[in-house]
């Protein structure tokens, strides 16, 4: 399922033809979407699919700055850069179909959110290696930007799945470049608070997060609040702008211009990791956020733009599989600098269906909810800007 060393399909370092342009590289495998879940779990291995072929019928990786990178499996050290050895453990003899001598609920699987399924560790491992794959590549400067579209498992915790995530991809490989000495801004703009990730390093001023989602008294993890500024050496490096359920475009894009440019820059990281989860979709089934591609178009921009040359991006939630292949489409489209037309080609529309790679139409929110929702945006960001002596 991919062996162990990265396959690089295309490499193209020097070619002219790239030009000034950013070398992206796209990290996947159909491995990845065999299996998953199964049944009616919302995170369902078709968002993968649907982009990739959405993706490949745009001709987006038939360009001279683009490569296509099949990913290995994360290897147990590797694992271990953030999981513990009896999660890891746990996880490979539940996912062989053997029994655990204790509880799975223990390790937060088998219940709920994460039932276990054959096969979970091979591709919860691929998303680990996806993510390592990309951060080496960006360090030893083969791409200057890394999209892990599989990636973005922000919930997991050391020991414990959580929120559909088994293994947490954006953990392992910000561990990974900070054993190399390289500091690390991380950006989280999925509707749902990245609490793993800010966990894993609230207690180090190496790396600093932010989270923009939507507030966690009206969404799960129910974390992110302004008042989790990490602690010890950590303190005013982890940033939580919760936002409240209706938060449109506009008022999301002011909420990011406001804090995410100046304490990134002021940070003055060596690589930028993103979680680019696309559930803020006003049209996702599982948050109440009002966000369009228009939206998202503008948030890939803006990280774009915030890039130090390294730029690890990983995928993250979204539930609606026509806006996750299209939102990811647009990412990979800002990463590699094209720009695909409208029309949905024809072999993607056959098959699954639609007319415009962009949003026409937009949530319908009457003008005082829209207004109450800015203001009370516009109150959280001066409260953090206030914290983080912006
Ligand atoms: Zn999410």
């Amino acid at each position: 399922m991919g062996g162990n060393n990265p396959v690089n399909s295309n490499r193209r370092n020097h070619d002219p033809e790239a030009g000034d342009r950013p070398r992206a590289a796209f990290i996947s495998a159909p491995a990845l979407w065999r299996n998953g879940f199964g049944g009616k779990h919302p995170l369902k291995p078709q968002r993968l699919a649907r982009t990739v072929a959405l993706l490949e019928a745009y001709g987006a990786f038939d360009t001279a700055n683009v490569m296509r990178i099949i990913p290995p499996l994360a290897t147990d050290k590797e694992l271990q850069l953030f999981h513990t050895p009896d999660y890891i453990e746990a996880v490979r003899i539940l996912s062989a179909g053997e029994t655990l001598s204790t509880p799975a609920r223990k390790f937060g699987l088998g219940v709920g959110d994460n039932p276990i399924f054959r096969g979970m560790n091979e591709i919860s491992r691929l998303k680990v290696g996806g993510g390592l794959a990309g951060a080496r590549l960006l360090l030893d400067g083969t791409c200057t930007v890394a999209f892990n579209f599989s990636g973005g498992l922000h919930h997991a915790r050391p020991s414990r799945a959580s929120g559909f995530c088994i293994f947490n991809d954006v953990a392992v490989a910000i561990h990974w470049l900070l054993t190399q000495g390289r500091r690390v801004a991380y950006v989280d703009i999925d509707a749902h608070h990245g609490d793993g990730v800010q966990a894993a390093f609230d207690d180090t001023d190496q790396a600093l997060t932010i989270s923009l989602h939507q507030d966690g008294r009206t969404l799960f993890p129910g974390t992110g609040f302004v008042d989790e500024i990490g602690h010890g050496r950590g303190e005013g490096y982890s940033v939580n702008v919760p936002l409240p359920p209706g938060t449109d475009d506009e008022t999301c894009l002011s909420a990011f211009r406001g804090l995410v440019p100046p304490l990134v820059r002021r940070f003055a990281p060596d690589v930028l990791v993103t979680q680019l989860g696309v559930d803020t979709h006003y049209l996702d089934p599982l948050t109440e956020m009002g966000l369009t591609t228009t939206g998202h178009v503008a948030l890939f921009q803006e990280l774009a733009a915030l890039t130090p040359g390294r730029w690890l991006a990983c995928g993250g939630g979204g539930y609606n599989l026509d806006v996750v292949a299209r939102s990811w489409t647009l990412a990979f489209g800002v990463m590699s600098e094209q720009e695909f037309p409208d029309a949905l080609p024809e072999a993607y529309r056959e098959r699954y269906g639609g007319q415009w790679l962009r949003d026409r139409e937009g949530p319908v929110l009457d003008e005082r909810s829209r207004s109450r929702i800015r203001r009370q945006a516009e109150e959280t960001v001066a409260v953090v800007k206030a914290r983080m002596g912006l």
